[in-house]
């Protein structure tokens, strides 16, 4: 987020709106349909079934971490309803449509558990900046005038592209215009939360925090049971953007709607200094203290937990978010990750926006959260490869308390899964499957995209969002905003 106002308080902002428009993507020509011109297939008749998606391996990511071998996820109605060797699904099922396996690795899709979408649009557009240079020279001026519900739009469909695109099929976004979201995540196809987000002063869509909460409980209304890939949630900034009285106003609010809540918790050592000043306690005691951990939390960063903060965590279910890179790129500090999860506490993945990371890349983020906990802990046993695919599928699920319905593969489990090709020679040899996963793959290796049972890439085509058209507008709009910032800088 960005707007607030506190100069130190601007640090975690920064993940968020960073940069846009330096040298803005040439219009290229990679069409794809929009989401109404794409129809599914007509099932077969006798015992069949939507899909059926074959793998050299099924990475399952059940409790046991089973792996099968040439095998095959059965789906229809998008529930996953039968796995197992790939013959035995072939002989009991005929499906409207079939991934093969062809080099293939299947595994449930990734969890981004902390996001700004629409900050694509900012991606690269300043950094390495002293922190009030950035955001007096670049970024508050573009956000002041840039962003409405037209750059939210085209914003987030980037976002979704990239995310497709890079084998995410969950994500939990806070941003302003949340309808506009909720409508593009209901349009590109992936599953998500949508935060109203809360923010004690003006925002590009709130007067400030009543204000925030009174329209984020009629976006909560609009959209509750509407779809049930979308869960639209509360997004209370941080402590030091509300006060208490206003963070305490939205939890209520979420409970008294019944949604869960994602806020920026713990993330830098100015928010913990800012919290002993003014609430006579560290952030996370601060928190609990409250009341504030009485509904589901889903709490970003936490980087600096005290020791006796870790229990409270695990004790309270709050969901934790680590996002390494954007730790790393505005020098936030190193979260202690391995202590969380020996804890007990239940640890997600996330980017965090695309200004402070600078990509929407979950590969990238298991890779890193791995490397940064062998480093500092120097320890090369911490966080082994299981571990982080573990946080960045059925760990990350449970995180964000949805760990009954995806992160997994298995029967009756929503039907949200990838196939990753190991086509590309970084895969040569193959000892280890889940290995190469965590340590080598990225976002360009995942070959298609299933959520609920509904392919939104297949073979690295891109089903569901107009990629020539968002490409076009993110270039323009990014050309206006690289004009403004010279222009303003000159
Ligand atoms: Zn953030």
């Amino acid at each position: 987020m960005t707007t607030p106002r506190h100069p130190s308080s601007m640090v975690p902002l920064l993940a968020v709106f960073g940069l846009a428009a330096c040298s803005p993507p040439s219009p290229q020509t990679d069409a794809g349909p929009s989401a109404r011109e794409v129809e599914a297939p007509a099932k077969p008749d006798g015992n069949g079934i939507d899909l059926i998606v074959h793998g050299d391996y099924i990475v399952t990511m059940d409790d046991r971490l089973t792996v099968i071998r040439n095998g095959a996820v059965a789906i229809d109605d998008g529930i996953i309803v039968a796995i197992g060797a790939s013959d035995e699904i072939d002989a009991e099922y005929s499906a409207a449509e079939v991934l093969p396996a062809d080099n293939r690795i299947v595994l449930p899709g990734l969890i981004n558990g902390h996001s700004h979408a629409a900050m694509t649009l900012l991606r690269g557009v300043a950094d390495d900046l002293e922190l009030m240079t950035w955001l007096n020279d670049y970024i508050f001026p573009a956000e002041v005038e840039f962003v409405d519900a037209e750059f939210v739009r085209i914003g987030t469909e980037l976002a979704c592209w990239e995310m497709i695109r890079g084998g995410t099929t969950t994500f939990v976004d806070m941003y302003y215009h949340p309808d506009v979201i909720a409508e593009v995540v209901e349009s590109c196809g992936l599953r998500a939360y949508v935060s109203a987000t809360v923010i004690g002063q003006r925002s590009p869509d709130a007067e400030g925090a009543q204000d925030s909460v009174t329209k984020g409980l009629a976006f909560i209304e609009r959209w509750q049971g509407r779809n049930s890939r979308i869960t639209p949630i509360f997004g209370p900034h941080a402590n030091y953007t509300l006060n208490e009285e206003q963070l305490r106003a939205t939890r209520d609010a979420a409970n008294e709607a019944g949604v869960p809540i994602s806020i920026h918790l713990s993330e830098s050592p100015y928010e913990v200094s800012y919290s002993k000043e003014n609430y006579g306690t560290t952030s996370i005691d601060f928190f609990d203290s409250i009341g504030f951990f009485d509904g589901l939390t889903i709490g970003a960063h936490v980087v600096w937990p005290t020791e006796e903060e870790i229990p409270i965590l695990a004790e309270r279910k709050v969901g934790v978010i680590h996002n390494p890179t954007s730790n790393m790129k505005i020098a936030s500090g190193i979260s202690p990750v391995a202590a969380m999860l020996q804890a007990g506490v239940r640890v997600g993945l996330g980017t965090d926006g695309a200004a402070s990371n600078n990509d929407l890349d979950m590969w990238e983020e298991m890779r890193l959260a791995a490397f940064l906990q062998k480093v500092d802990r120097m320890d090369p046993t911490v966080l082994s490869a299981s571990t982080v695919l573990r946080m960045a599928t059925s760990g990350g699920a449970e995180a964000i308390g949805l760990g009954d319905r995806v992160g997994a593969l298995a029967v009756g489990m929503r039907a949200d899964l990838i196939q990753v090709s190991f086509d590309d020679v970084h895969f040569v040899p193959t000892y280890d499957v889940m290995s190469h996963l965590v340590y080598v793959a990225d976002e360009q290796d995942v070959a298609s995209t299933v959520v609920d049972g509904k392919v939104l890439m297949r073979e690295g085509e891109i089903l569901t969002v107009d990629t020539a058209r968002v490409r076009r507008e993110a270039a323009a709009l990014a050309g206006r905003i690289q004009g403004a910032l010279t222009e303003r800088n000159r």
